[in-house]
């Protein structure tokens, strides 16, 4: 089999040697969890339950405040009474809604509200959109995007080919690896179903060559699915380089085709789901299951106990047994939610876990570098390593001159905020974290601008618009 890659990019230090390998271990039952009411990319939640309120497990407590299909809803992980409701810290820095859900004495947590299971093959386009979008499945590697608008291109995009990424390219995480292990059967029945809401025939599952073992366990699960007889599902290889799991990086990888700036992956005829989340579609089909549970690593050299973890969502690992996860405070130097390229840095480790957390790194201060910034000595490093072909040090500059019409000319919106750049760079300018707060900064201006435009719209127009949201 060959081995693909894109240009550009590094060759990290995959630092994976800790979990690797390790089986998945379910959490002893947290006491109480503490969720999120927005936990996607999209539109904002509301919450459906009051203190007070007994809940189950697997039942809907927040959802959609209006109309449209940007968002998806969030289930109580744990049965027990919702406690509060109250803005509490999250992994992105910023304080959020949240309910906090305590799990009493010998509660029953063996009782469920799942929906009932629906055949992927034989059921509807709308049904499997409707039960995608029900069980409250957002994209796990990362940006928390909804499954179902992913799944849904609109009329005129022509999308042929849909691929698994499982390449992991992070350092310290090795969750994909063990998911792809323990639960080849759901991978690929997700990725049939997946296939088959959009008639799709093509599928290639994308992984990293430190994951050639692999193969033969796919191989096998993909000739046993009678479902996939007539679908052609190839595994492809990667090269071990960073961002390779990124969408683009995958696409030109494994299917030679490019991703047009601004574009998106349908816009080279792809859909790309991680394999998380196509095993939670799996089960959200064949279980009734909505994603309430998320299997993460828990890594670094401040961490005793390293290991593959599966969580109830919202469960803090500061209020897990020691004997199970043990923090080294003496050595702690920084907390990520995230790998420890594209993770954000927390203040502290006792945040809740949600369906985007891929691992929590315990750094120790050997392993990383805490420097103050320098001056830009105009080696030109990040631009020779961003793997989207930007000029990092130029958008950086408009940002710093609050010139954001050039940071855009430059590719600010191209960015996918790999930090390749940030970790290159020999005067440790913290490139990719203004370019996270640049973009914030742009979509918050674009949302006004919208607002002010909807005001100044009379009321009979926006009426007629709200009714028919496709009219141009
Ligand atoms: S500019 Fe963006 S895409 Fe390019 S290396 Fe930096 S973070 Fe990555
Ligand atoms: S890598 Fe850093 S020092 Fe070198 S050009 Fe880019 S911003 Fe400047």
């Amino acid at each position: 089999m060959t081995v693909s890659t894109f240009k550009r990019g590094l060759k990290l230090p995959t630092r994976k040697h800790a979990t690797e390998g390790k089986p998945v271990e379910l959490v002893p039952m947290p006491k109480q969890v503490v969720i999120p009411v927005n936990q996607h990319f999209g539109a904002p939640n509301k919450a459906l339950v009051n203190a007070g309120d007994k809940v189950v497990r697997g039942q809907k407590i927040a959802e959609g405040a209006g109309p449209g299909p940007m968002t998806v809803p969030v289930h109580a992980s744990i049965s027990g009474t919702v406690k509060k409701i109250e803005p509490r810290l999250q992994s992105n820095n910023t304080s959020g809604l949240c309910i906090i859900i305590e799990a009493e004495e010998g509660q029953d947590q063996t009782t469920t509200m799942f929906m009932p299971p629906l055949d992927p093959y034989t059921c509807t386009r709308e049904e499997a959109l409707g039960r995608i979008r029900d069980a409250g499945i957002t994209g796990m590697g990362g940006a928390g995007f909804p499954a179902h608008v992913k799944l849904n291109p609109p009329p005129g995009k022509a999308v042929d080919i849909v691929i698994a990424d499982g390449a992991e390219c992070e350092p310290y995480l090795t969750t994909d690896e063990a998911v792809i292990t323990e639960k080849p059967h759901l991978l690929i029945t997700g990725l049939v179903g997946t296939m088959r809401i959009n008639g799709i025939k093509r599928a290639i599952i994308g992984m990293e060559d430190n994951k050639a073992s692999l193969i033969p366990l796919l191989e096998r699960e993909i000739r046993l699915n009678d479902a996939a007889k007539d679908l052609d599902i190839s595994l492809g290889l990667c090269r071990t380089r960073y961002p390779q799991g990124g969408e683009k990086m995958l696409i030109k990888a494994l299917t030679q085709r490019e991703v047009p700036s601004g574009g998106l992956p349908m816009d080279a005829g792809c859909i790309v789901q991680n394999v998380g989340t196509l095993v939670a579609i799996a089960e959200a089909f064949t279980l009734g299951k909505p994603l309430i549970d998320r299997d993460l690593t828990v890594s670094g050299g401040a961490c005793k106990r390293p290991k593959n973890i599966r969580a109830p969502i919202g469960t803090l690992i500061t209020e897990l047994p020691p004997e199970f996860i043990e923090i080294d405070y003496g050595s702690l130097q920084k907390i990520l939610f995230g790998g420890p390229m594209m993770g954000n840095a927390v203040s502290t480790a006792a945040i809740p876990i949600q369906k985007n957390t891929s691992g929590i790194i315990l750094m120790t201060g050997e392993e990383t570098v805490i420097d103050a910034e320098g001056e830009c000595i105009r080696c030109s490093r990040c631009i020779r390593n961003c793997p989207c072909r930007l000029s990092p040090v130029l958008m950086n500059n408009a940002l710093e001159s609050d010139d954001m019409e050039e940071a855009v000319r430059t590719g600010l919106m191209d960015c996918i905020e790999c930090g390749s750049c940030s970790y290159i760079c020999p005067a440790r300018i913290k490139l990719v974290q203004r370019f996270r707060v640049g973009k914030q900064r742009l979509r918050a201006m674009s949302q006004r601008q919208a607002a002010v435009k909807q005001e100044k719209t009379p009321p009979a127009e926006r009426a007629a618009g709200a009714a028919n949201p496709g009219r141009a």
